[in-house]
């Protein structure tokens, strides 16, 4: 019995990474529905987190109606893909191109807000996942954009070639380092474990008079077989994220930050639901949770 449930757990193990370029989730068997963990009064398994995040393969590739966030950030993503768009007096940032064909999606996102494809100069990626940096190198085909990544996660991004083309890479970051255009600075901060250069990007941004610390979280999702490797990234990560300034909090996923909920808020003259630093935590609050009780099951599958 002990035997298999070792085994169901590494069978599933590849298939929980995140989607990958050109798979979808309907060609993977999808995550187990345990452990169950509750946070904030609300009840989560690896199933349902794949599955919120993700939601039907029309929502990966639907545009989202393109909206501002705080200050010169923008929402230029699809229905569950965050794509950021950061706007400076020279030239443009882009947060995660997602999957290559939705790079239509993006472009079009973009213009629907004003704003100039062809001005972003910099393309900036959250992790090595197909679902979300997939399109970089179409995108700097279309744009010309200059595109950085994490030293970690430069050879899973080396590996990804939609159509035979070369992963770019023009600047290779480390923890800590800033980019920097039209007077915003973004600071790259390592936060591994669901993939190994996993980036949490933060940034401050002004409105109304104020200034507002902006968080973009990489995914904290754990795989469904956490290695000794894992243990010590992922506890890294979960450190760093509940230390980083925060006061609008987003994520690779909208789901990760309310997106549809907040979204449903935004109105003239009302306070900016995106502006929630009691909401800083939450993904790291319950991937924290879910990361010990898998680490439990385990465990528990290894005794004798
Ligand atoms: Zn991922």
């Amino acid at each position: 019995m002990k035997t298999m449930f070792r085994l169901s757990l590494s069978l599933l193990g590849s298939a929980i990474l995140c989607a990958q370029a050109g798979q979808s989730l309907a060609q993977n068997p999808p995550p187990p529905e345990h452990p169950a963990v509750t946070v904030r009064g609300q009840v989560y398994t690896p199933r349902s987190i794949l599955a919120r995040n993700m939601g039907a393969p029309a929502d990966q590739t639907t545009q989202f109606t393109p909206h501002k966030i705080v200050g010169n950030i923008y929402y230029v993503g699809t229905k569950t893909l965050s794509s950021f768009l950061i706007v400076t007096p020279q030239g443009n940032i882009l947060i995660d191109s997602t999957y290559e064909r939705n790079a239509p999606v993006i472009e079009k996102s973009v213009a629907d807000l004003g704003f100039k494809f062809a001005d972003i100069k910099i393309l900036l990626g959250n992790h090595a996942h197909g679902d979300h940096q997939e399109g970089d190198a179409l995108i700097k085909q279309m744009t010309g954009a200059q595109v950085m990544a994490m030293a970690e996660d430069v050879p899973a991004l080396q590996a990804m070639k939609p159509g035979g083309k070369e992963h770019p890479v023009d600047k290779v970051l480390h923890d800590g380092d800033q980019v920097t255009l039209g007077g915003t600075t973004l600071v790259a901060h390592l936060t591994p474990g669901h993939t190994r250069g996993c980036t949490t990007w933060t940034t401050t941004a002004q409105e109304g008079g104020k200034t507002y610390n902006v968080m973009f979280g990489c995914s904290l999702r754990p795989p469904a077989v956490i290695s000794p490797a894992n243990v010590e990234e992922f506890t890294r990560a979960f450190k760093t994220v509940r230390a980083l300034p925060c006061d609008v909090q987003l994520g690779d996923h909208g789901a990760q930050y309310n997106m549809l909920e907040k979204f449903a808020k935004l109105k003239e003259g009302a306070p900016n639901p995106f502006i929630d630093p009691a909401s800083c935590t939450l993904e790291a609050d319950v991937e924290e949770a879910m990361f010990h009780a898998i680490l439990a099951e385990q465990q528990q599958a290894a005794k004798p």
